[in-house]
């Protein structure tokens, strides 16, 4: 194993495969480099894959770091590289019963979650005002964090008895959740790892199997484990003891999500047996950048003593602009993307990381306006979309006909007449008769018990469902999706509003299509075959940074809180303002001011070139608009490192670009054709149509002796047809009987 390009430090981590090792080091030191290379060793060792079990925190970490592995030593099937809650999910996947789940099982994510809690509040007569929805979905949270259920909350809340009325109401609702949630066969983000953690410790032959199979394992930024990831670890390693943390106690930026930073400083604590190796050299940032980032982390106490240092030239310095207000912010932004990017830098050099969601907007415009493709990494912005939601549920009652949730959320999107009593009498029917929802609207007597109107549609809906679970195995994920947009109604609905509204929801389905045919075609070219639940899992587990690809020639627009890990050439942090960064509710209380001085400093440590950091005199946020005071972070940074033309209100008239320490050289950036994306909606547009004229048509006009391209088999020839079923050989799988229907047979 060529192991040359790794420093002394990071060899030895490496080399050093037997027994616990802790790697603590700061940003950029390489880390996650040195936590590839030790696989690739292990794998070279004659390690099997299999043996291997590597958690990172971003799925697109974890790709990464595969791709890194494979790349030194081929490719690798079965080892498990994943995040902490894709492998929960496989755990239970592997365990559905020692959890007391069925087998297809769905995972709620915060939109489902919320609904959820909405009904029970209408069911038990609980007045939102009183208890707000994002109120309850906290505290529930952090229970389950800390490993609490219902009964133990209200324990430690005084007992039944002794509890208010408030903690009692928490309790009654975490109670019926739970017991919902587990009716609906489904858990939340937080049920993933609690579970996962119950089976493997309740259960000592499904514990001894993994500990058996993972012979080594790793975990890339531990310094964000909560108590119960710290738990599974535990107790997977626990039986062999290889196990190797890396992490950086200064990147700590989950405390508020339960991470706790004494996992990494107590590991020592916890393994007596441990190595601890540092690594001091940073490889990513220029002297000024580094300098600067730690002029700021070293205001934290309680931090263990570590600088870095680099071998790299000291570089620009940085450039710190405070402009009028936070549209001059924006538009500034644009601007030196354009000049940098008219001085040979590509666009996928550049990242804007913000403090919050809310921010992303304005960026977002003045790139449009400017022509510069962007991509939004952060906010869950494309899941979170209505339309998005809609279609998953679509699609996870084919998975799971009994997701009484997703039911709720489609039975009348588009409108089918169907109003929120009918929908509760229909609920009270369906658990009588203990019938899934769907099956109850099977029924052709409960269907005539429905308004006149809505009868048609219904049947429809329950229809292409149905036929979409019949053929699953028969139908590309994509042809799924297809046949439930266009024969539930759901697209059709749309593009009659004639809205730009609706317009844009109908650009969104079909931006959400291609995400489909990206998911599917990776697998292809893996060699596997990609199933909807499988693509329904991805969907529900991707955390926001995932849909990062640096190929893309993109600027990357991002919270801080998820460009962990990540690095680029140049960084902007725009709303260096006290109140936003740090946020308000770290002004006044010393330990979540840390944490947002922890997460400036991950921040300012993405940069490998150049850094900007810009405030504005007056903002608008949520509605409000304000004057600002320059960020807490500004003033302690060391300002020697700073243009010594930062520090001042930049207009366009009163000062040339250049004076801002940008290269200049070439100012013809300004002159580049505008930007025109491809634009291949009204071809996915056709396509979908015609899937649904395929439904209406009910006859697809193929015979015997036809050939014919199908979308998931190939080519193939037609044996015999009847009314309902087309029986078709193909090169590639032999003989299938396919339903008629769905255009997914094409004559040649
Ligand atoms: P973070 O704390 O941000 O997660 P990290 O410690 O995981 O950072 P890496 O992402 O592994 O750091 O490495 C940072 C950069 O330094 C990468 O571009 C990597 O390729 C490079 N690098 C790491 N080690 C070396 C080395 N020995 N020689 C040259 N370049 C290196
Ligand atoms: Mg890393």
């Amino acid at each position: 194993m060529d192991l040359q390009h790794l420093n002394e430090q990071q060899r030895e981590a490496a080399l050093h495969t037997e027994g616990p090792l802790l790697i603590l080091a700061g940003a950029g030191s390489g880390k996650t480099q040195t936590m590839t290379h030790r696989i690739a060793y292990l794998i070279e060792q004659g390690v099997s894959p299999y043996e291997i079990l590597a958690v990172t925190f971003t799925n697109k970490a974890a790709g990464e770091m595969r791709q890194r592995v494979e790349k030194l030593v081929g490719r690798c099937p079965g080892m498990w590289i994943l995040t902490f809650h894709s492998m929960s999910l496989r755990i239970l996947r592997e365990n559905y019963e020692a959890a007391g789940y069925a087998k297809n099982f769905v995972v709620y994510d915060t939109v489902d979650q919320k609904a959820l809690i909405k009904n029970i509040l209408k069911e038990q007569n609980i007045d939102q005002k009183l208890y707000p929805i994002p109120y309850l979905l906290s505290i529930i949270s952090k229970e389950k964090e800390a490993d609490r259920g219902p009964e133990e909350y209200i324990e430690l809340e005084g007992g039944l008895q002794g509890a208010n009325i408030k903690s009692r109401t928490v309790y009654q609702v975490y109670r019926e959740y739970q017991k919902q949630l587990k009716n609906n066969n489904a858990m939340d983000f937080d049920d993933l790892l609690r579970n996962a953690y119950h089976v493997l410790r309740d259960h000592d032959e499904i514990l001894a199997a993994y500990q058996n199979r993972f012979a080594y394992i790793m975990v890339d930024e531990y310094q964000d484990t909560n108590h119960i990831q710290y738990q599974i670890i535990s107790l997977l390693a626990r039986a062999r003891q290889n196990l190797c943390v890396v992490g950086d106690d200064d990147q700590c930026i989950y405390e508020w999500r339960g991470a706790d930073i004494r996992n990494i400083l107590d590991f020592e604590k916890d393994f007596p047996q441990a190595k601890v190796i540092k690594l001091e050299q940073n490889y990513r940032s220029t002297g000024n950048i580094l300098a600067a980032a730690h002029s700021v982390i070293r205001n934290n106490r309680g931090r263990k003593q570590k600088k870095l240092w680099t071998e790299q030239e000291e570089g620009h310095k940085l450039v710190y602009a405070r402009l009028e207000n936070d549209k001059e912010e924006a538009a500034y932004v644009v601007r030196q993307i354009r000049l940098l990017e008219g001085a040979h830098r590509d666009y996928d050099d550049f990242a804007i990381l913000y403090r919050t969601n809310a921010q992303s907007r304005l960026f977002e415009d003045a790139l449009r306006r400017a022509g510069i493709p962007y991509q939004i990494l952060s906010g869950f912005s494309f899941y979170e979309r209505k339309e998005t939601k809609d279609m998953i549920s679509y699609m996870r009652l084919v998975v799971n006909p009994q997701d009484e949730m997703a039911f709720m959320r489609v039975i009348n999107e588009p409108k089918r007449g169907i109003g929120e009593k009918t929908v509760d009498k229909l609920r009270a029917l369906a658990h009588v008769r203990g019938q899934s929802l769907l099956a109850l609207l099977g029924d052709e007597e409960v269907l005539a018990g429905l308004p006149a109107k809505a009868r048609e549609p219904v049947r429809e809906m329950v229809q292409a469902i149905e036929l979409c679970a019949s053929e699953a195995a028969n139908l590309t994920i994509a042809d799924i999706y297809d046949t439930l947009l266009a024969r539930t109604g759901y697209m059709k609905a749309l593009e009659d509003q004639h809205t730009t509204e609706a317009d844009a929801r109908v650009e969104n389905l079909l931006d959400f299509r291609s995400f489909i045919y990206d998911f599917e075609s990776e697998k292809k070219a893996a060699g596997e075959e990609a199933t909807l639940a499988e693509f329904l899992e991805k969907v529900a587990t991707d955390a926001d940074a995932d849909k990062y690809e640096s190929e893309s020639g993109k600027v990357t627009l991002m919270t801080l809180h998820s460009a962990k890990g990540l690095e680029f050439p140049v960084v902007f942090m725009p709303g260096m303002e006290d109140g936003l960064f740090p946020g308000h509710r770290s002004l006044d209380s010393e330990d979540r001011m840390e944490e947002e001085r922890r997460l400036c400093y991950v921040g300012m440590t993405r940069a490998k070139e150049r850094l900007f950091l810009t405030s504005a005199e007056y903002r608008v946020l949520y509605g409000q608009g304000n004057f600002t005071r320059e960020s807490a972070f500004m003033r302690e940074l060391d300002k020697s490192l700073l243009d010594a033309n930062g520090d001042t209100v930049y207009t366009p008239k009163r000062r040339a670009a250049g004076s801002l320490g940008v290269d200049t050289g070439s100012m013809d950036g300004f002159a580049r054709p505008a930007y025109k994306p491809y634009d291949p909606l009204r071809y996915a547009k056709q396509a979908v149509r015609e899937k649904a004229a395929a439904g209406a048509a009910g006859d697809d006009g193929l015979e015997a002796g036809d050939s014919v391209q199908h979308s998931k088999f190939g080519r193939g020839l037609v044996l015999e047809t009847d009314e309902k079923t087309v029986t078709v050989i193909f090169d590639s799988v032999g003989r299938k009987k396919l339903a008629r229907g769905i255009a997914q047979l094409k004559k040649i």
